[in-house]
């Protein structure tokens, strides 16, 4: 089938490198270039952490976001196979942390994650001795903690390149700097004109408002460091009564440290508030990263819908997948794997809103 997808971020680039890998023939238009910088995909921590998470969302999240590890490390598996790109996928588990005047929310936190997802072996809880195996450059002071062994993170912007790569390299075509106003079933509207398709599918994340309007921003302040002096091998959460600060170790010396949340569709600069805020927060857990470089400092908007979930709807000519919120990488295996059976017929998949005619 030929097949036109709006929007080259996480979900566009993922769902077209398994499309093309389908034999199906694909175009991909993305109003930005081929980094994906504009996307929220590009800034991202790309932690996968059904477990943090579970305190927050419910367990249909849950119960998806387990299988994350397993279905990154199947498809970067599949990846290195047809590039040359080997992404790396660090799935040894996060370290939740807290200093001691902030003890009552670790503990606040560990009770709300037992009542979220019950007693689960992959949660396990560390004294100061524990900590010290996993990460033995936290300060001593860290006395108690969780290691929620589930966990992991990818390097995202290997992965962006990578699926560009890929698609490239499958004879894809790739319109870059082309944004497509309205998607339609079977039609893309671009700037040169209205382009046909036997799909056409919409991935444009907050993009897409102008014909889904329940889709809304939500603000996201995040910094990405330069650290040779720190060594810290997985994500480290800090709790905090106002904040909960994660530090998510990518390649190069690289940490990235997020996120704030706000409930706006702002993508104006970092402000000198979350600046502080995050930097002073970070520099507690490590005096490493005092003399850290601050290599990007990014704000954009996650993709969202009302209930904080993923939606992919069908219709005839027509799909949408949108609303992956601060799940993008965590549920984007899933919602990708419903959107493809979707095509295929079946309609049956996690998050699928299904409005096909039925024909008799
Ligand atoms: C600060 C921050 C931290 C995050 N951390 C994590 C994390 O640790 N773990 C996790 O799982 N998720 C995380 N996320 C969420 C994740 O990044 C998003 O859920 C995910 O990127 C959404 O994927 P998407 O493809 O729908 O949208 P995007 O990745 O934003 O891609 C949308 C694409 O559409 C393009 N586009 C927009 N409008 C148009 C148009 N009119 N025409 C053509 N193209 C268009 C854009 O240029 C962009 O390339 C984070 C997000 C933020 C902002």
């Amino acid at each position: 089938m030929k097949v036109g997808i709006a929007g080259a971020g996480l979900l566009g680039r993922l769902l077209g490198w398994q499309l093309q890998r389908r034999g199906h023939q694909v175009t991909l238009f993305d109003a930005g270039d081929e980094l994906a910088t504009d996307s929220a995909a590009y800034v991202a921590a790309a932690m996968l952490a059904p477990y943090s998470e579970a305190v927050t969302s419910g367990a249909e999240l849950f119960g998806v976001g387990k299988q994350a590890v397993s279905q990154w490390r199947e498809l970067l598996q599949q990846l290195s196979e047809s590039s040359a790109h080997a992404v790396t996928l660090n799935d040894s588990g996060s370290v939740v942390i807290a200093h001691e005047l902030d003890r009552a929310n670790l503990q606040h936190f560990s009770q709300k994650l037992r009542a979220a997802v019950g007693d689960d072996s992959s949660i396990k809880t560390l004294d100061r001795a524990g900590i010290a195996e996993l990460e033995s450059e936290l300060p001593i002071r860290f006395s108690q903690g969780l290691w929620l062994a589930g966990e992991g993170c990818l390097d995202n912007r290997a992965l962006l390149r990578a699926l560009h790569d890929v698609l490239q390299a499958g004879g894809a075509e790739l319109r870059w700097h082309c944004p497509v106003s309205r998607v339609e079933a079977g039609k893309l509207n671009t700037p040169a004109g209205t382009e046909s398709f036997d799909w056409a599918i919409d991935c444009r994340g907050l993009g897409a408002k102008t014909d889904w309007p329940e889709v809304r921003g939500v603000r996201g302040e995040i910094l990405w460091v330069r650290a040779p002096e720190v060594q810290l091998g997985r994500p480290v959460r800090l709790m905090h009564p106002r904040y909960h600060l994660y530090i998510t170790p990518k390649p190069g010396d690289i940490y990235v440290v997020g996120a704030t949340e706000i409930e706006s569709e702002s993508q104006a600069p970092v402000t000198v508030r979350s600046q502080l805020e995050l930097l002073s927060a970070l520099y507690s857990v490590h005096s490493g990263f005092a003399e850290a470089q601050i290599v990007g400092s990014y704000a954009r908007c996650r993709p969202s819908l009302p209930d904080n979930l993923p939606q992919v709807q069908v219709s005839d000519g027509l799909l949408r997948l949108n609303g992956l919120y601060r799940h993008g990488y965590l549920l984007a295996p899933t919602v990708v794997e419903s959107a493809i059976n979707a095509l295929d017929g079946d309609v049956t998949g996690t998050f699928v809103q299904n409005a096909l005619t039925v024909t008799s």
